[in-house]
């Protein structure tokens, strides 16, 4: 077969010259690969604190953070300069691609991580979602600062309804994450008098959320880990310095140990290919994909089929801008894109109408044909305070990796809390609760069980600009309804 003419696993090679020293392949290095969406409300310290963590592992280094830090400077931030480092990776800034999620890739001990720093503004709620759809993990930043002109913290403000914290939160695990390290950031401005590093905010924080996330469904013994951090000093991010406050009580582990203690998700590289089309646009005779391959390996010279239209092409160039890694030459078919990648492909003789968001990419045309589907059960999350209650028949639009799509809830089979059914065949959901229902595409769409390929069997459900529930694919079903 076409693929057994490459080269044997192991020996993969990224081309371009900081691809080689940035990203070799992860297989080579032993290095697992883990993707981490960031999370949390806007201003709690996500871009700094990601940025923080470049820096600690020496991807950013101290000349180049000093320029941002005087170009931002002029700007008016003067402390963005890590935000302004997570925001415009090299090779992006570059091309003049700009991504749906801001992505960053570092090598920690054990891992291979991607950051995906998810926009904290309520209306960018789908593209966090397009952010999770590939996720293992979640990083959850809340900011531990105490205010002196009121008797809230920016902790608090996050929390109350309406705060991105709580929808983050629910976001994550409606989408199938359950492993979050919740990072207290800000501690260099949790007061205790005239001290920061409070130890009372940071037991106090974690005694809020700690039953918030329990009642949620974490397990909270097992896979929730408290770090106090602040982004801004670098505190606890790899080390606490001597001097420190947190030095006097702390010594729990660092940011960077919590995030090397998650379990990443298996990545299936053996699996067949699948890789979600985020964009396309024309190029030359052809069109020029942004893909993120979520299963399998995907190279250049390699026939894709681009489903559901079930276009087919060979990959004629690919880019990959987290590790500036460029495959066009012959040689460059030892490139590969493994799963978590983003990658920009070109495929020639393709028309452009015929690619679209939320497409899929695979190795053959049956492989994925019997995948693309208008009916499925699920099991979802309704969000708190959505107001009306879901009814049985209501039309909302699903949110799936880059693409949305119209369906109707056409069988509410029943309301559940953990093992116990709470009802059958209810006629309303309604606020917080967990149900069992059987959903109908507008269109035919390329779709997986959660089990099978997670980012395509994880979706968002919102009414109008409301996000209202979040949900895994269980089963697939045949047009007429029926399981196979
Ligand atoms: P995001 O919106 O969550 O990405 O937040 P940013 O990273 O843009 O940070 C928001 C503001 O909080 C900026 O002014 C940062 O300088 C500030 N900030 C972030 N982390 C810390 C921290 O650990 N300590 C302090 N004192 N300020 C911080």
């Amino acid at each position: 077969s076409k693929r057994s003419s490459l080269p044997a696993k192991g020996s993969h090679v990224l081309f371009g010259a900081s691809a080689l020293d940035a990203a070799d392949d992860a297989a080579s290095s032993g290095l697992s690969r883990l993707s981490l969406i960031v999370l949390g409300h806007v201003d709690h310290g996500k871009s700094t604190l990601a940025g923080r963590l470049l820096y600690a592992r020496k991807k950013v280094d101290e000349r180049t953070l000093r320029k941002h830090e005087q170009s931002c400077a002029a700007i008016g931030k003067a402390s963005f300069q890590f935000a302004w480092v997570m925001d415009t990776a090299e090779g992006e800034r570059e091309r003049g691609v700009t991504m749906e999620v801001g992505t960053a890739q570092v090598d920690t001990e054990r891992h291979k991580l991607t950051l995906l720093d998810a926009p904290g503004h309520q209306d960018f709620v789908p593209q966090v979602i397009a952010g999770l759809s590939c996720a293992d993990a979640a990083v959850l930043v809340v900011s531990a600062k105490t205010l002196t002109d009121s008797n809230q913290g920016e902790f608090e403000r996050g929390f109350i309804r309406d705060g991105q914290t709580t929808e983050h939160v629910l976001l994550g695990k409606g989408l199938g994450i359950n492993q979050i390290v919740v990072a207290v950031n800000k501690m260099d401005q949790a007061m205790e008098g005239e001290r920061g590093f409070s130890r009372a905010r940071f037991e106090e924080i974690c005694r809020t959320m700690t039953p918030y996330l329990a009642k949620k469904g974490f397990n909270v013994a097992k896979k929730v880990q408290f770090i106090p951090v602040s982004g801004l000093t670098g505190e606890n991010v790899e080390t606490v310095s001597p001097g420190c406050p947190l030095s006097s009580w702390y010594s729990g582990p660092t940011l960077l140990q919590a995030i090397d203690a998650l379990t990443p998700t298996p990545k299936d590289r053996e699996k067949s290919m699948r890789a979600i089309v985020t964009d396309a646009y024309a190029e030359r005779s052809g069109v020029a994909a942004r893909v993120r391959v979520v299963r399998g390996e995907l190279r250049i010279g390699e026939t894709v089929a681009i489903m559901p239209m079930g276009d087919v092409a060979t990959v004629g160039r690919i880019v990959v801008p987290s590790t500036g890694a460029i495959g066009t030459s012959s040689d460059a078919k030892r490139l590969v894109v493994l799963p978590g990648d983003a990658a920009e492909l070109y495929l020639p003789n393709v028309d452009v109408a015929r690619v679209a968001r939320g497409f899929v990419l695979t190795h053959s045309r049956e492989d994925l044909r019997i995948s693309v589907r208008r009916r499925f059960t699920a099991k979802i999350i309704v969000l708190d305070n959505i107001g009306t209650p879901i009814i049985k028949g209501s039309e909302l639009v699903m949110h799936m990796t880059a693409m949305e799509c119209p369906v109707v809830l056409y069988k509410l089979v029943k309301t559940f809390k953990g093992k116990e059914v709470l009802a059958e065949r209810p006629r309303i959901l309604t606020s917080g609760s967990t149900a069992e229902v059987k959903v109908v595409t507008k269109r035919g769409l390329c779709v997986e069980t959660f089990k099978e390929a997670r980012a395509l069997g994880r979706f968002v459900l919102r009414r109008g600009t409301q996000t209202v529930a979040m949900g895994v694919i269980d089963t697939l079903l045949a047009d007429d309804g029926k399981a196979e």
